[in-house]
């Protein structure tokens, strides 16, 4: 292990606030002040009473505004974060086989979840290199298209899109996409993610919004014989999600998060001004990189790069590892890049949390820690 250098960043230099991790993310403070004031009465209080199934009402109500969600569509939920739900939809959304966009670790791993899987066909997987996005090509021998709107672990973000001439629900992974990143929900048939990233909340839910077609394949798939374990049985999530509740307990803290970023987003004008914010950040940061001598967009084609995570490539003569060090020891955190991409790189949220003034400022800190150490 080499040595962490001694570099300090001036105090006016650095962001306001020093979270720039792409997963869990950036909490909004006025998010936990809000939780602290009403904690008394709903923190330690049953799921199954109105109190909290209110706030779960309010939560699914509002993230179908901001969806723009189109007739019929409903929001689902359950335990378990978004790795949970690959296995669910494994069981309750496939029925014979499906095909998988794979372009980095989270839209693999889903893909071999389905791989493993006794009762589906070999899935259909089309990948492309790290930095990149394949596409979908219709295939008459699957019933699911799936990918992520934002592979996290690269910085791509994908279209959300039907495949042309190809029939079938399209499965979206936005986990990292969602809140921060648009997109027409008459595109895709389950949009699902988990809210501790763009949503400023906390891990472990799954959620998704899901179109009336993707209610009746769960429908239809639970009349059959199919077996499946009762915590990744959708149909069953399906029923408690439609009474604002959920098969066993929630984290009502996640919940109540989640709640309070739908609302900052939707009495600040929505999808909009939430994407809008990520728009800015990503204007900063890459248009610092592509000005910067030693620092790169990863992701060469422009209309993929993600506004909600950055991935910056650095010159061989800096290691990247180590300008992300000194800056944790200044307490400007997780700028580190994925760990299994293995390139000299450094990961940015630029999730709509996160001030875009402090994406100025961490701009001005990684030119500071590189000039002390060159
Ligand atoms: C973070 C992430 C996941 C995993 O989410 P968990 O809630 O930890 O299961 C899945 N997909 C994408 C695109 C992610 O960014």
């Amino acid at each position: 292990m080499t040595e962490i250098p001694d570099i300090q960043i001036p105090d006016t230099m650095r962001p306001v606030d020093g979270r720039f991790g792409s997963g869990p993310s950036k909490v909004r403070s006025e998010i936990v002040t809000a939780l602290a004031a009403e904690a008394d009465g709903y923190l330690g209080t049953s799921h199954r009473q109105d109190g909290v199934k209110y706030v779960v009402a309010a939560m699914r109500n509002g993230l179908n505004e901001l969806f723009n969600a189109p007739d019929g569509y409903q929001i689902l939920m359950g335990n378990g974060g978004a790795t949970l739900f690959w296995d669910a939809a494994t069981f309750g959304l496939i029925e014979t086989a499906s095909q998988h966009l794979v372009c980095g670790e989270f839209s693999n791993k889903f893909a071999k979840a389905v791989k493993t899987a006794p009762h589906l066909g070999d899935p259909d997987v089309i990948e492309s290199d790290p930095g990149t996005a394949p596409s979908m090509v219709a295939n008459p021998n699957v019933d699911a298209y799936c990918y992520p709107h934002n592979e996290t672990s690269t910085g791509v973000a994908l279209p959300v899109v039907r495949p042309e001439g190809g029939e079938g629900l399209v499965l979206v992974d936005a986990t990292s996409a969602a809140g921060g990143l648009r997109f027409d929900a008459n595109n895709c048939d389950v949009y699902y993610f988990a809210p501790q990233k763009c949503f400023s909340s906390d891990g472990g839910l799954w959620l998704a919004l899901a179109s009336p077609a993707a209610m009746e394949r769960i429908d239809k798939i639970a009349a059959t014989d199919r077996w499946t374990p009762e915590i990744l049985n959708l149909k069953t999530a399906m029923d408690n999600s439609l009474k604002d509740q959920t098969y066993n307990t929630p984290a009502l803290a996640t919940i109540f998060m989640t709640l309070k970023y739908t609302e900052w987003a939707n009495e600040n004008g929505g999808m909009d001004f939430v994407a809008g914010r990520a728009d800015k950040s990503a204007e900063i940061l890459y248009g610092w990189a592509d000005a910067s001598e030693y620092a790169t967009p990863f992701v060469q084609d422009e209309a993929l790069r993600s506004h909600v995570v950055a991935t910056i490539d650095i010159d061989d003569r800096v290691d990247a590892l180590t300008v992300s060090k000194v800056l944790r020891k200044n307490g400007i955190l997780d700028t580190e890049s994925y760990r299994k991409l293995g390139r000299n790189q450094m990961r940015i949220s630029m999730m709509p949390s996160v001030e875009p003034s402090d994406i100025e400022a961490l701009t001005k800190c990684i030119d500071h820690v590189v000039d002390a150490m060159s």
